[in-house]
């Protein structure tokens, strides 16, 4: 059995050509990376980190949107780049590398990707390593609870961040050596969504706001 069907099935995907499973997008935001940035969390994880904080992108609801729909989405905003998050982005490498291409033939964009495997065992695969040739920045590995440590940006100390190009190399050093994390609490007409990497304290109003919404509240 392949990468994809073994993974992809572990978390439940049913997989389509030219599809995208995605829980949330967000048209315009720096919490996720240098400059405006359209971030994308996609649906699935064939992981089960204690303590995870996208559990909805897990076991929420989704919208399966053709890579020709969110290529139009993102080419509409005035963004910088994309952030690709989730749930397990590689589980859909193969449609997330048409995502690029398809901006990329427009506009320069910048792409950073979240992910639970680590940079090694993204080499493995064909189609992993292609997704990461078209990436900027690279952060990987599980979430570790016992290793939270508080660092900007990133959940976990054991999580790496890696420079796969030079696009962001200098205003990433900077970006990146942030003091403490920024997270915010987005309320619009039909949700509520947590943004960023949530501090602790930022995170306890966030399991608060759901408590009290009585579960009608969720991350996306
Ligand atoms: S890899 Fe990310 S989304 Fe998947 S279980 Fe771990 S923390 Fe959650």
């Amino acid at each position: 059995m392949n990468f994809y069907k073994r993974m992809s099935e572990q978390a439940g995907l049913l997989l389509k050509q030219n599809i995208l499973l995605v829980s949330h997008t967000e048209e315009n935001t720096e919490l996720l990376g240098p400059y405006r940035r359209f971030v994308i969390w996609v649906h699935g994880c064939c992981f089960d980190c204690e303590g995870c904080l996208a559990e909805n992108t897990k076991n929420g609801a989704y919208t399966e949107m053709s890579v020709a729909e969110l290529a139009e989405r993102i080419l509409s905003c005035d963004v910088e780049g994309i952030t690709i998050s989730g749930g397990e982005p590689f589980l859909q490498a193969e449609a997330l590398s048409e995502l690029i291409v398809k901006i990329r033939r427009v506009r320069d964009t910048g792409v950073i990707i979240y992910s639970g495997f680590t940079q090694e065992e993204l080499q493995e695969n064909t189609a992993c390593r292609k997704l990461l040739n078209m990436t900027d920045i690279l952060i990987d590995g599980r979430y570790i609870k016992e290793l939270d440590d508080g660092r900007a940006y990133i959940g976990s100390s054991n999580q790496r961040l890696h420079y796969l190009s030079e696009r962001y190399k200098t205003v990433g050093q900077e970006y990146y050596a942030a003091p403490k994390r920024r997270a915010e609490i987005k309320f619009t007409k039909d949700k509520v969504t947590l943004i960023g990497v949530p501090s602790g304290r930022v995170l306890d109003i966030w399991k608060k706001v759901k408590e009290k919404s009585g579960g009608i509240i969720s991350d996306f």
